[in-house]
């Protein structure tokens, strides 16, 4: 099957800034593809060098079988991350506007309620909620029933509720052959909607695969975590491996037949404790494990104050 989308080595500098350092990658058809990274790591300038809105210095990149910027513009949609309609057209004539610019679009009340819209459609996009405003922007990609969907964090700023929505809908979209190639700060999110998830850092792709695959990898353990201020001598010799901080024992390695057995040596080494919870890796562990320290803030895991066995 022909790639809907295909990037080989490509390259992109602003001055000093090496946005893209030789990105690779390609996404089938009805794939939905999450690109993550830390906040400045080349994911919206690789979702820009994919629609032709910025030339790579170097590199080739194509979509649907054409270059970029010759693509039939009626089979592909660009959510950007920052889009700001006029504020004084309504959600309404905010998607007619956007309908009106291809020879075909889908009726505008179906995408209105597709993004949850349909009752606000008459009030001014400058009246709308943060995340109502972005539902409105989701839906200006949709009246064209694109092939090929970029969404530059299309959930940002909108409630759980409607994340859901965007969400099934994405999903929809893509068992019916839409190609998506979405970015997002939420691993949740990437977790649950993609097909393939490639984590960018620095202007490479560090690591391309299915979640589970990526969790497998790299996720490591699942782990017990008791809120205690017991310190990790409390289950010395008992064969766990154990780390501990100021306010929580984390024993390692705990599968779910495992967690009787746990607490059974929690109880019989006499710790009091406030809570137990047990927790499987995911996306996030994967995203902290290769691309935490590469964050700007303080997003680093903190390392552990001790491990014992
Ligand atoms: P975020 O998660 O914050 O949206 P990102 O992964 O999308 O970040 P990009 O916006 O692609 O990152 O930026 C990659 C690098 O390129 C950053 O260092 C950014 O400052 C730089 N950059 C991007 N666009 C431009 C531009 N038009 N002019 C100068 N530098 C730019």
């Amino acid at each position: 099957m022909q790639n809907v989308l295909v990037a080989e080595e490509l390259r992109r500098t602003y001055g000093e800034v090496v946005a893209l350092d030789g990105v690779s990658l390609s996404v089938d058809r009805g794939e939905v593809f999450a690109l993550i990274g830390p906040n400045g790591a080349g994911k919206t300038t690789l979702v820009r060098a994919l629609t032709g809105t910025t030339d790579p210095d170097a590199g080739r990149a194509s979509v649907l079988g054409a270059a970029p910027a010759d693509v039939d513009r009626s089979r592909i949609a660009l959510l950007p991350q920052s889009f700001s309609p006029p504020g004084r057209l309504t959600a309404r004539e905010l998607l007619r506007y956007y309908a009106g610019l291809y020879e075909r679009s889908r009726p505008i009340e179906e995408v209105l309620e597709e993004v949850g819209m349909a009752e606000d459609a008459d009030a001014w996009y400058e009246t709308l909620s943060g995340g109502q405003q972005r539902r409105v922007c989701v839906g200006t990609a949709l009246v064209n029933d694109p092939e090929v969907l970029f969404l530059d964090e299309p959930t940002t700023g909108i409630d759980p509720a409607g994340r859901r929505d965007i969400r099934s809908l994405i999903d929809d979209l893509a068992a019916g052959g839409t190609t998506v190639l979405l970015t997002t700060h939420d691993m949740n999110e990437a977790e649950a909607l993609a097909d393939r998830v490639g984590l960018l850092a620095d202007g490479r792709l560090v690591e391309t695969g299915s979640p589970a695959d990526l969790v497998r990898e790299h996720g490591g353990e699942s782990r017990l975590v008791v809120e205690t201020d017991a310190g990790t001598d409390a289950l010395a010799g008992s064969g766990y491996r154990v780390s501990a901080d100021d306010a929580r024992l984390v024993v390692h390695g705990i599968g779910p037949e495992a967690i009787g057995d746990a607490v059974a040596a929690l109880e019989r080494a006499d710790v009091e404790y406030e809570s137990l919870t047990w927790t499987q890796p995911g996306l996030e562990d994967v995203y902290l494990a290769l691309a935490g320290e590469r964050s700007a803030g303080p997003r680093a895991r903190a390392a552990p104050a001790g491990e014992t066995r």
